[in-house]
C-alpha cells in the first residue's frame, strides 16, 4: 500500500426514507488499487457508490476524493475531476450508436484530436466495438453494452473508475472477457472499484477487497485472503 490516498470514506451513512441503507462504512482506495466490494443483494454495495459519486445524499460521515470533501458537490464537477462509475445496468444510450456513445463519454473534454486518439484507443481495447461503430447501442448483447460502457468511461479519463456489477447477467464468455479487461486496464495503472456478486473473480483480481453485509462492512483484507477464508467461502463462494 503505497499509493496515496484517492478516496477515503469514513462513518457512511445513507437512507431511503426511514430505511437506513448504509450504516457507517469505512472505506479506502489508494493510487493503482483495485479495491473489490462484494456482498450478497440489497448489502448496500449500490447505494455507496452512488453516495460517492454524489448521485445520492448522504446522511451521515465523510467522503474525500483526492483530499478534498465531496460534500455539496455535483456529480457533474467530480467526473470532470475523475471519478466515473459505470452503473450498474450499464445506462448506454440505446439510440445512439457506439461512436456516439464513445462521444457523450468525452462530454467534458475539448480536444477534438485528444477524442479522436482517445476513440482508436478504445478500438484497440475493445475490437468489437470497432467492428460495430456505426450500430445502434440498444441493438448489442448485454456483453457488447458493458464493454461499450466501460469505453465510454475511460473516454472520460478516469482517476478513480468505479465499476457496478459488470458481470452481471452476462454469459460465462462474456465474464471471462470483461474480468479480462478489467485486469488489462488495471494493469496499465486505472485505479478500480469493483463492486461484484461474482466474489470469487473480483477478489482474483483484487489488491484488497471488502466485504459487506447489510449496511456494513464486516471483513476487510487482501484479496487473495479473503479469497481464502473460510468465512467468505461458506458465505459468497458456496462452501
Ligand atoms: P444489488 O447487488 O442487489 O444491487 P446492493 O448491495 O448494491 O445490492 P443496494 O442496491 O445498495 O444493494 O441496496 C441496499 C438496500 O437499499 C436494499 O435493501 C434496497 O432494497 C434498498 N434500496 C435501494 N435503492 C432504493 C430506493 N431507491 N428506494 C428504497 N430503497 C432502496
Amino acid at each position: 500500500r503505497t499509493g496515496e490516498v484517492l478516496l477515503q470514506v469514513k462513518g457512511l451513512k445513507v437512507s431511503y426514507g426511514g430505511i437506513q441503507a448504509v450504516k457507517g462504512v469505512d472505506f479506502e482506495v489508494r493510487q493503482g488499487e483495485l479495491v473489490s466490494l462484494i456482498g450478497s443483494n440489497g448489502a448496500g454495495k449500490t447505494t455507496t457508490m452512488k453516495a460517492i459519486t454524489r448521485t445520492l445524499n448522504a446522511n451521515g460521515g465523510e467522503i474525500s476524493y483526492l483530499g478534498r470533501s465531496v460534500q455539496g458537490r455535483g456529480a457533474w464537477d467530480l467526473v470532470k475531476e475523475g471519478l466515473i462509475m459505470v452503473p450498474e445496468g450499464r445506462g448506454v444510450f440505446a439510440r445512439m450508436t457506439i461512436t456516439e456513445n464513445l462521444l457523450m463519454g468525452a462530454y467534458t473534454k475539448n480536444d477534438k484530436a485528444q477524442i479522436a486518439a482517445d476513440i482508436e484507443r478504445m478500438f484497440v481495447l475493445f475490437p468489437r466495438l470497432k467492428e460495430r461503430r456505426d450500430q445502434l447501442a440498444g441493438t448489442m448483447s448485454g456483453g457488447e453494452q458493458q464493454m461499450l460502457a466501460m469505453a465510454r468511461a475511460l473516454m472520460g479519463h478516469p482517476k478513480l473508475l468505479l465499476l457496478d456489477e459488470p458481470s452481471m447477467g452476462l454469459s460465462p464468455i462474456m465474464v471471462d472477457k470483461i474480468f479480462e479487461v478489467v485486469a488489462d486496464v488495471h494493469a496499465q495503472g486505472m485505479t478500480i472499484v469493483l463492486v461484484e456478486q461474482n466474489a470469487s473473480r473480483a477478489l482474483a483480481l483484487a489488491n484488497r477487497g471488502y466485504v459487506m453485509e447489510s449496511g456494513n462492512i464486516t471483513m476487510e483484507g487482501e484479496g487473495k485472503t479473503l479469497l481464502d477464508d473460510p468465512r467468505v467461502r461458506a458465505a459468497y463462494l458456496g462452501e
